[in-house]
């Protein structure tokens, strides 16, 4: 992928998971830098749905930016560079405040995957606090050390819960990223509803392993019907 075909990506991610009602004026969505695997792309500080191509910016993995941009920047943006440092298998990061989501970060049902699309969240979903090591903050991701914390506790896995603050999602590729994103967020979504129904049945281990095998088709079907409805 060129450097302009990424950055065409990252928008239209930017814009796709803002319509579908995940971001809102906050969250914050990077890929990495196709041709430098120690650098990522985020826009400067901006509402995700306004994000056009001037506005993405090229970060080091210290989240520094790499020119004095005369802009502002995402406070959060250690979430990103902290996960691309720690998984190298991660292409693309979403971070946000969605309410389905957040549901569980602020309560202490488990988030588990129970519908078939749902099996993009995985086998586990843990749930990071930032009390357990830096106490009362304002709950914001803005120093390295919480970046690293918050990378060591999502771990191997494609979502992690932020503890009365959202979630961050990642995956191989931005197209990949923005799928989890929204299937997860309607993962979460779909699971309410059913506890309001009775008792919720969740994936097998087994169907989570087969169903949660995302093939290029159907990322890919999904990603032109969502930039269609944009
Ligand atoms: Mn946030």
């Amino acid at each position: 992928m060129t450097l302009s075909e990424a950055i065409e990506q990252l928008v239209l991610a930017n814009r796709i998971i803002s319509h579908e009602g995940i971001l809102d004026a906050f969250g914050h969505v990077s890929a990495r830098h196709p041709h430098d695997p120690g650098k990522f792309l985020l826009s400067r500080s901006l509402a995700p749905s306004l994000v056009r191509r001037e506005d993405i910016l090229v970060f080091d993995l210290e989240s520094r930016p790499v020119e004095d941009y005369d802009c502002s920047l995402y406070a959060e943006r250690v979430i990103h560079g902290e996960i691309y440092k720690a998984r190298p298998d991660v292409n693309g990061v979403c971070h946000h405040h969605a309410p389905s989501v957040l549901t569980f970060a602020i309560s202490h049902r488990k988030l588990e995957p129970v519908s078939q699309m749902g099996a993009v969240i995985g086998h586990h979903v843990p749930l990071w606090d930032s009390q357990d090591e830096f106490g009362d903050t304002n709950l914001l991701l803005v120093k390295p050390e919480e970046g690293r914390s918050l990378a060591k506790a999502l771990d191997q896995n494609w979502l992690v819960l932020m503890r009365r603050h959202g979630a961050t999602c990642v995956g191989r590729s931005i197209q990949e990223m923005t799928f989890r994103t929204i299937y997860s967020a309607a993962n979460a979504d779909l699971l309410l509803r059913a506890m309001m129904v009775g008792r919720v049945e969740t994936l097998t281990p087994g169907e989570i392993d087969r169903a949660g095998e995302i093939k290029p088709l159907a990322v890919e079907r999904a990603w032109d019907y969502w930039t269609d409805r944009l």
